[in-house]
């Protein structure tokens, strides 16, 4: 099977009804966790408020959530440092800095590079698998070395992203570390877009028009210029 071919079947594949329920696994961890005298702690990768604010709500009844920003696949360094201003800004005025927020260095140039094989790839496919794996690597070392019971992504919260695939880069990567438990989500389940709506609402978060890389942005520009679009919408 060439690239394409493979493209094409697992396109097939993610209309497939022969999927894991990620968010029943989780409320059912969630409802055994609730029994435990003390908070476990959980590292969650946020890669903007817009994902973050409503797996926040969700987690924090049964969590000691602290966020950690590991995000070089934003491009340009401004909207790197918008996003991460709005995650701050609602960190502090919602949850008055109660939620610790990690920021790991940002290095958008070998973050390129690392995915430079893949840069033509269509959004959603290999290019992404590797984005997430990177991030999440990474956090989930952060979380191992620091001593943190759990670690989880956001990511699953996107309708765009894939949440099957990322929770089995999820499960893997528990293999390789030795002191931290992944936890399974999929934040957009249970009417979580519509939470995330109303909490960006409320709090007039700014809300992004593309995922974060170099590669996606240039497609929302050609988008834009098809449309003869404003450059901020
Ligand atoms: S489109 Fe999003 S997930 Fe895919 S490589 Fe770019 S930043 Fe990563």
């Amino acid at each position: 099977m060439n690239d394409r071919e493979e493209y094409i079947a697992y396109i097939r594949g993610r209309k497939s009804s022969d999927k894991v329920n990620y968010h029943r696994l989780a409320l059912k961890e969630m409802e055994e966790l609730k029994q435990r005298e003390t908070k476990p702690s959980i590292l969650l990768h946020a890669c903007c408020v817009v994902c973050a604010c409503w797996p926040m709500d969700f987690l924090s009844d049964v969590f000691d959530v602290t966020l950690i920003y590991n995000n070089s696949n934003i491009y340009p360094s401004d909207e790197y440092d918008l996003r991460l201003s709005e995650l701050k800004r609602y960190l502090k005025e919602r949850w008055n800095d109660r939620i610790p927020l990690i920021v790991t260095p940002y290095d958008n140039e070998t973050y390129n590079l690392s995915l430079q094989e893949r840069k033509d790839d269509p959004e959603g496919w290999k290019r992404c698998f590797a984005c997430y794996e990177k991030r999440m690597d990474e956090g989930f070392r952060y979380a191992d070395e620091h001593g943190f019971d759990y670690f989880t992504t956001v990511m699953t919260f996107s309708r765009q992203k894939d949440s099957q695939k990322l929770n089995q880069i999820g499960l893997k990567l528990q293999e390789k570390y030795r002191n931290t438990k992944y936890f399974c989500s999929d934040f957009k389940k249970d009417d979580g877009q519509r939470k995330s709506n109303a909490i960006c609402d409320a709090w007039n978060l700014y809300r992004q028009d593309y995922c974060g890389c170099i590669y996606s942005f240039n497609a929302r520009m050609k988008q834009r210029e098809a449309a003869n679009e404003p450059e901020s919408v």
